[in-house]
């Protein structure tokens, strides 16, 4: 089971000094790297491989000191970074998708690298070899074995991600509670009990000061001191937003976990969701998605059940007899023509949707057990 530890590392100012110094400098190397495989295409017809660049690039350190003091473990990362997203474009092209081709990167946009090896955690020390040692602070303790650390520039503030190993998963539990969640706009979600998970009121305050910190930045004079400082601003509304999110998606989701063996949820369908035109929609859409993904990292860890199930006719269909019930929008209530079950309409999709997930873990363990014989 891999784990995720985030921590916010409290670099001193030197060391600050030479992060933003790395970081330039593998900004130029994801550059150059991206030119030398774009010139090489363009003028012989010829593709180049990342083990090709990862020679170039130790040619490159015996000719110049300063390339020479970044520590090697670290400047392969950039090249890594190309070969995926050059694998990634034309695994798409291939796929007959319109891609966009690997762009170059400038300063300001190149703002983490990856660490594979050579580093070690030791109490609230992080140590990376030829970099230094970074104190850093976490809730939790780290543990498990260690497998990559990646390390983001926020503003001026310095966040690790460090991915660790810590060992099998518990075997899933029998169920013997199940819920479906239907994920809504006007509550975060409606349980199939008819529950209601509230959309915190932040949503509504964050979203107007996000506003206001974007029309004043959009005043500002294009590369000027002031923009940079309207930057800075709307980069920490931002900040909050996902910080209090995440924060309340992570309460909501152990809540859940803590109560039932079994959440089904809809599979979520990002194109269809843009067409809500929400004023709030990005912010409600990445709670969502926060939310399936914290059910999942804690049912994980539980050993409990999150199945996701098709959302179609969810809604339309009648909990209690199966008809289709066509509703607008707007329409709030469920009345159902032929059986008379008037129900709220977020609680009778998340009955259908919960009966969707049960059928699912139902065949699914049928499986198993057929391979099992
Ligand atoms: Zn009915």
């Amino acid at each position: 089971m891999i784990r995720t530890y985030t921590m916010r590392l409290k670099p001193t100012k030197r060391q600050q000094v030479k992060l933003n110094d790395l970081l330039e400098h593998l900004c130029v190397l994801y550059n150059s790297a991206l030119e030398h495989r774009k010139r090489s295409w363009e003028q012989l017809g010829k593709p180049v491989m990342y083990y090709d660049q990862q020679r170039a690039l130790t040619d490159f350190r015996g000719k110049s000191l300063e390339v020479f003091s970044f520590p090697l473990t670290i400047q392969r990362d950039p090249l890594r970074r190309i070969d995926r997203a050059f694998k990634a474009f034309f695994r798409r092209v291939k796929a007959g998708e319109k891609p966009g081709y690997p762009r170059f990167k400038t300063k300001t946009s190149y703002n983490s690298f990856n660490v594979a090896e050579r580093f070690s955690v030791n109490g609230s020390c992080l140590k990376i070899a030829r970099l230094g040692n970074f104190r850093f602070k976490t809730k939790c303790k780290v543990k498990g074995s260690f497998k990559t650390i990646n390390i983001a520039r926020r503003g001026n503030r310095w966040i690790a991600n460090l991915v660790c190993d810590i060992g099998e998963a518990p075997a899933k539990r029998p169920v013997s509670n199940a819920v479906g969640i239907d994920l809504g706009v006007t509550t975060l979600a409606t349980l199939s009990d008819g529950t209601e998970i509230a959309n915190p009121r932040w949503i509504k305050r964050e979203e107007g000061r996000l506003a206001e910190a974007q029309r004043v930045l959009a005043r500002k004079t294009k590369g000027s001191k002031n923009q940079a400082k309207a930057k800075e601003r709307v980069r920490r509304v931002y900040q909050r937003i996902v910080g209090s999110r995440n924060a309340y998606t992570t309460t909501v989701a152990k809540k859940l976990i803590g109560q039932y063996d079994l959440i089904a949820h809809e599979k979520l369908n990002i194109k269809a969701m843009a067409q809500y035109g929400y004023l709030g929609k990005s912010i409600m859409d990445a709670a969502w998605g926060k939310l399936i993904w914290r059910l999942n990292c804690e049912a994980e860890k539980a050993g409990k059940w999150v199945i996701p199930v098709n959302p179609r006719n969810t809604t339309k269909a009648c909990s209690g007899c199966g008809e289709l019930v066509p509703k607008t929008l707007s329409q709030r209530t469920h009345c159902c023509p032929s059986c008379g079950l008037v129900l709220g309409r977020d609680h009778n999709a998340a009955v259908n949707i919960l009966r969707l997930g049960e059928s699912l873990v139902e065949r699914q363990k049928i499986c198993l057990e057929g391979i099992a014989n």
